[in-house]
């Protein structure tokens, strides 16, 4: 890829030119720029668990914590990059991709009504493959989806297949962290009620019964992503909490 190539268009685009030009600069620089989904790790143990992140780019920070909590969890991972690249660190114009991965929708623009499409489908397919060759299985005992959202200042959990007795403990886990260091206050279903409640995801894609068991969709307030210090806290926290709920999903302790 020329690098001088892809920071001309950029350039070019941010001047604003009519719309004819705009569309073949755009069109150019998707192919500069592909979207891509990665197996990055295979889990090969009985319990399948995958750790990953659809959104990377327009989610900042996202492949950071999937990069960390995969090994610590010795999980698969899989990352889906470039699919949402209006406003990401590494785009930073729109492309014209809003493609929603992890459910068969795409947007015209960025946080734009969603609607089905092939197109869509076809990437949330690919996906779904993906996370499923990750896990060694056609259906998870486990997915963790990592997000990002900015707006308000707490973690969500949207859940699947997941009951209050064990949200209370995952809770209770990530409470006893916040005792040690400033971290951000934790919502999670059943418990309690979310703006990000991953609706689609659990109709028509990566969260459905058929793919995963139970699901964690973790959406990470920014300014737990943007800093260094905070995001390696919270990282690191949340390596803790996840190994010990796996670790006692394994071992059928609780649950
Ligand atoms: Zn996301």
């Amino acid at each position: 890829m020329s690098d001088t190539e892809r920071e001309r268009l950029i350039a070019a685009l941010k001047r604003e030119p009519d719309e004819d030009s705009a569309e073949v600069i755009r069109a150019r620089l998707r192919e500069l720029i592909p979207a891509t989904i990665e197996v990055r790790d295979v889990c090969t143990g009985e319990f399948a668990v995958v750790v990953a992140a659809p959104h990377v780019s327009f989610d900042g920070w996202t492949e950071y914590f999937c990069n960390r909590i995969a090994p610590a969890l010795q999980s698969g991972s899989v990352i889906a990059k470039n699919f949402r690249d209006d406003d990401g660190h590494d785009v930073p114009v729109s492309i014209g991709r809003h493609i929603h991965v992890n459910r068969p929708t795409e947007s015209r623009e960025r946080g734009g009504e969603e609607f089905e499409t092939e197109l869509a489908q076809r990437v949330c397919d690919d996906y779904v493959r993906a996370l499923r060759e990750s896990g060694g299985r056609s259906q998870l005992d486990l997915l963790i989806e990592v997000h990002g959202h900015h707006r308000h200042a707490q973690i969500e959990i949207a859940t699947t297949g997941i009951s209050d007795f064990e949200a209370r403990k995952i809770r209770d886990m990530y409470l006893m962290k916040c005792a040690d260091a400033e971290l951000p206050q934790l919502l999670i279903e059943p418990l309690d009620k979310l703006y990000y409640t991953a609706e689609s995801a659990k109709r028509k894609g990566s969260l459905r019964s058929d793919v995963t068991r139970r699901a964690l969709h973790i959406e990470i307030p920014k300014p737990w992503r943007k800093d260094a210090v905070r995001r390696a806290g919270l990282c690191g926290a949340l390596c803790d909490v996840l190994k010990q709920y796996v670790a006692r999903l394994k071992s059928g302790v609780i649950f």
